[in-house]
């Protein structure tokens, strides 16, 4: 496939010939499902909405179909994937995309932060970043909170592709099964909106469920009142609520944060909260009373 420039990756054929060519397999440990249809390929960079101001980071290349509709959108891309398998086949499919910087690492353990201060004096590109991926669906509820729970880290809209019951999990309301710590993180930081979805048969290989495209925009500022000091006690009581969802919060809480029930039950009663009540009738307001009151 040498001698201009490569056909779109996502198509049944390229992808498969791309994986022959390179003596590759899709590794389900790592959570590979190659996108294999452009119109979809087109719909993740419409709902990403980017232009040449922008930096994108994509988390997981793969053989890069994303990453060359990004490469022709946006201004810069940085890719960070974790499979040296596939780093051949990316040289070969991204051989014309000079705005793409590749980097073997994994998603999980690099400094994002750090690695995207490095564009930080392009005047050519706004500053902060958008993030567009199809997420390994194995780290996605720890990814997400990775971007959620560092303020330091300046993206303005986050897309991603993952399972269609995650996304809904985003944006549950309070009393259901699908609220949870990841609802109540993304709704802290984030106005979402679900863009579309997508049956299996767009991957290849398929996975066994449908998935989703999830827009995060960034809110200026959380919908609720508390002090950044108390933001990572914040995200730790929504952790321990959760973690034993059908306790009380009394006993969730005094379990997962290792407070003793006394300390846990005055902050409760300053915040307004019975302490009979589960973490999930709780809503974002309250769950953040309670972290103040006991932070002071
Ligand atoms: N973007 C490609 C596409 O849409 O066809 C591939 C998406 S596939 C669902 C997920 C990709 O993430 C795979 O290439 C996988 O190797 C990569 N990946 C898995 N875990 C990762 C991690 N911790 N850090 C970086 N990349 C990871």
């Amino acid at each position: 496939m040498s001698g201009g420039r490569l056909k779109p990756v996502a198509t049944p054929s390229v992808t498969r010939q791309l994986m022959q060519t390179h003596s590759v397999s899709a590794k389900k440990s790592l959570g590979q499902n190659f996108i294999i249809e452009p119109q979809v390929i087109a719909d993740i960079v419409a709902a990403a909405g980017c232009d040449k101001q922008d930096l994108v980071l994509e988390i997981g290349p793969g053989l890069g179909s994303l990453t060359q509709a990004l490469s022709a959108a946006a201004g810069q891309v940085l890719a960070l994937e974790i499979d040296q398998s596939l780093l051949a086949a990316l040289a070969e499919s991204l051989a014309d995309c000079a705005n793409v910087q590749l980097l073997h690492a994994d998603a999980m353990e690099a400094d994002l932060a750090g690695l995207l201060a490095a564009f930080a004096d392009r005047v050519d590109l706004r500053p902060g970043f958008m993030a567009v991926a199809n997420l390994p669906y194995y780290i996605t509820t720890p990814l997400l909170m990775r971007f959620l729970e560092q303020p330091q880290l300046p993206w303005r809209r986050l897309v991603f592709m993952v399972q269609k019951e995650l996304a809904e999990r985003m944006q549950a309301a309070p009393g259901g099964k699908d609220y949870g710590a990841l609802s109540l993180a993304v709704q802290y930081r984030a106005a979402a909106r679900l863009a579309f979805t997508v049956p299996p048969t767009v991957f290849l290989p398929r996975p066994n469920v449908a998935s989703a495209v999830i827009v995060l925009e960034r809110l200026p500022q959380p919908p609720v009142r508390l002090a950044p000091e108390a933001e990572q006690l914040f995200f730790a009581v929504i952790r321990a609520g959760f973690g034993q969802r059908r306790k009380t919060l009394l006993n969730s809480l005094s379990a997962g944060l290792g407070l003793d029930k006394q300390q846990i039950g005055a902050a409760l009663l300053a915040a307004g909260i019975e302490p009979g009540r589960r973490a999930e009738t709780l809503s974002l307001a309250e769950f953040a009373r309670l972290a103040q009151e006991l932070a002071v």
